[in-house]
């Protein structure tokens, strides 16, 4: 899943930024934790920085990297069997083992096999004894070049302090909620009522004007502003398909809003949702191609 993705389903935006400035800058830390709520948004994010720093053919440019999500590289690393991306975690006895830890050090030894860097990924980290911590704060002291180490942990003080103080720290807040600007979520709302209400295009390109700044420059303020309805537009639809599927209501970004959502089931629950989702990652993997913001918006609407 790459950084636009979790960014959308997820929110944690400052710090999706932050990894892919670091990725297309080549200076990811050796050693990093990411601390925050229990859940998966901290996994994914680490999966995302594992696929901007090895995917084949990344996204985005400059500073703003990200992974394409489909080449070869990225399905192996969301499919765990990339010989460079390692993810290690709890066995059936909820503890990471010192054997497993061994391993992965004696592998990150090598230079990466195929990729650009090898990433070892360990989630829940906390569930480490002190043995296998001790022996990973080695490797973290003496890094292996070409290699960088994601400690994934909602307790990160069940780490040992001489972990905690080897690896800078990203702290996850508690919910994408927050993240989610409450104007763009309502823009982006009444542009899937009205996409739902009407099929006539000229109405639908009326109502991606509303997507739009109001300056219309075209400059760079603007595609961030429509980004940021696109993001929020997506988040709606994943809580709209969350609802369609009748999964369980926490898992919803959205669940102030809950009753608008509701609404919008029977327009974009199922297939319609999902080619809308698929849509508004398009658009966004536009903008990041530096594409008109008209151009976007007006060939989004189209497509709800
Ligand atoms: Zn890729």
């Amino acid at each position: 899943m790459p950084f636009r993705d979790v960014v959308a389903a997820r929110g944690h935006r400052r710090l999706a930024d932050l990894l892919a400035r670091s990725v297309a800058r080549d200076m990811l830390p050796p050693s990093l934790i990411f601390s925050g709520p229990a859940g998966p948004d901290m996994r994914e994010m680490a999966i995302a920085t594992a696929q901007a720093t090895n995917c084949l053919t990344p996204t985005g440019e400059g500073d703003r990297r990200d992974a394409c999500g489909s080449c070869a590289a990225c399905t192996r690393i969301a499919r765990r069997v990339h010989p460079d991306v390692m993810v290690i975690e709890p066995g059936d006895n909820g503890a990471i083992k010192i054997d497993q830890i061994r391993d992965v050090i004696e592998r990150a030894g090598f230079r990466p096999f195929e990729g650009r860097r090898r990433v070892v990924i360990i989630d829940e980290a906390d569930t480490m004894a002190s043995g296998p911590q001790n022996a990973l704060l080695k490797t973290l002291e003496e890094p292996p070049p070409s290699s960088s180490f994601i400690l994934v942990t909602a307790r990160p003080d069940m780490l040992l302090p001489t972990v905690q103080s080897r690896c800078p720290r990203l702290r996850f807040q508690s919910t994408g909620r927050e993240e989610i600007d409450e104007d763009a979520r309502e823009i982006a709302h009444s542009v899937l009522a009205q996409a739902a209400a009407t099929d006539d295009p000229g109405r639908r390109i009326d109502a991606a004007k509303d997507l739009l700044a109001k300056t219309g420059a075209g400059g760079r303020g603007d595609r961030e502003q429509l980004a940021s309805h696109l993001q929020a537009m997506a988040a709606l639809l994943r809580d709209v398909e969350v609802l369609a599927t009748c999964a369980d209501d926490e898992v919803l970004a959205n669940g102030d809003v809950r009753q608008d959502l509701q609404r919008l089931v029977t327009s974009f629950g199922g297939d319609r949702g999902v080619r809308a989702f698929a849509a508004v990652d398009q658009a966004l993997a536009a903008l990041d191609r530096n594409a008109s913001t008209k151009i976007v918006a007006d060939w989004l609407v189209l497509q709800l």
